[in-house]
């Protein structure tokens, strides 16, 4: 079922959907690492579940002579078979991450037809980050720039329109794509962020999910601008329990996310990890009811294979 669907569906009954995201294993371990995770979660009926794609590394090797040898490497590979082995193994719709670093728009077409295949009807559709050990995102030569350019080709070939072919699947995908509560990094504000996230949606975009973030009323702020700016899809809060110290410096480094004074103080006093996980579910947990009781369409949880804080809000809550 289209995840459009079943945010409709649940509006409709005025109800709050879970979903969850997992990265694919590292090469060479299996995909039980990866049931396992999603094992603890499938009680609380996820909508669906989202499988993140990670793009190549380049990896230097030194040689005998003393030189250097480039190779390009992929850590996570197999989004798309993952989404599968999933969906077979726990009959829950997969929506598989598909972005435009590293991808030429035939090959990008060619990913689609796959998942065509494989009956697989969703997909969040992303630009992607810089690769590691670039300073700044670089398109592949053939491939897309923007989001939006990639949300226009999976629109046409909706329509029926290939590369390549006079017609193929139509109807086929149903799109998501990322919206940021606190801004997208390279945009100069978040007034023009929100003016290309809606391109995104004009042009074939059906929900939002948003960045992580702490803070809920930066999401209720994003929302009402949304709105303001004539974005009327559901936009979907992405959500991550606080379970080390360390993310306090990491997260807002990475994500450029700040964390509420509030957490920050608490937070201060924890002597552990432990103390640090346990407070971050309890937080969690607050964080959620507020967002449920303002109506989100679904508590979508970045889980990422370790699913102990999420299953203890979830249970909280649901
Ligand atoms: P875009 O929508 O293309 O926006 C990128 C930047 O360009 C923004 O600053 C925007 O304002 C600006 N912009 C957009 N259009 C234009 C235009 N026409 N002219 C000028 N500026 C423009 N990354 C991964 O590699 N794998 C994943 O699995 C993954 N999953 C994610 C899931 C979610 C829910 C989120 C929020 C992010 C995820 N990311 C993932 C990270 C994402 O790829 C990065 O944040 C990336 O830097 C931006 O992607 P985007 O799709 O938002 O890009």
């Amino acid at each position: 079922m289209k995840v459009i669907d079943r945010l409709i569906q649940a509006e409709r009954e005025k109800k709050t959907l879970f979903s969850f995201e997992l990265l694919p294993p590292v090469r060479g371990k299996s995909i039980q690492s990866l049931f396992d995770a999603i094992d603890p979660l499938m009680e609380f009926n996820p909508a669906f579940v989202d499988v993140t794609y990670h793009r190549e590394e380049y990896v230097y090797k030194e040689l005998p002579n003393g030189l250097f040898e480039k190779s390009v490497q992929r850590h996570r590979p197999g989004t798309v078979a993952v989404c599968a082995a999933i969906m077979h193994k726990y009959n829950v719709d997969t929506v598989p991450h598909i972005i435009c670093g590293g991808f030429s728009k035939e090959e990008t077409e060619n990913i689609l037809i796959e998942l065509n295949f494989l009956g697989i009807e969703n997909i969040l559709a992303l630009r992607g980050d810089a690769a590691k050990g670039e300073a700044a995102f670089t398109p592949h030569p053939k491939g897309y720039k923007y989001a939006s350019e990639l949300v226009e080709h999976v629109d046409q070939l909706n329509k029926g329109e290939f590369m390549y072919a006079e017609s193929g699947f139509k109807g086929g995908f149903c799109m998501g794509v990322a919206g940021y509560p606190e801004k997208h990094m390279d945009a100069s504000n978040l007034d023009t962020d929100i003016k290309y996230l809606k391109q995104k949606v004009d042009l074939g975009a059906e929900y939002i999910v948003t960045q992580m973030f702490f803070d809920n009323q930066k999401y209720f702020d994003f929302v009402k601008r949304c709105r303001e700016a004539g974005i009327t899809v559901p936009i979907i809060p992405g959500l991550k329990p606080l379970t080390t110290k360390r993310q306090l410096t990491l997260l807002p480094n990475i994500f450029k996310l700040d964390f509420p004074q509030e957490l920050i103080k608490e937070a201060e006093k924890c002597k552990d990890n432990k103390a640090i996980k346990q407070l971050g579910i309890e937080f969690g947990i607050q964080q959620a009811k507020e967002l449920m009781e303002f109506g989100v369409p679904s508590m979508h949880y970045y889980s990422m294979g370790r699913s102990t804080s999420v299953k203890d809000i979830a249970e909280a809550i649901f």
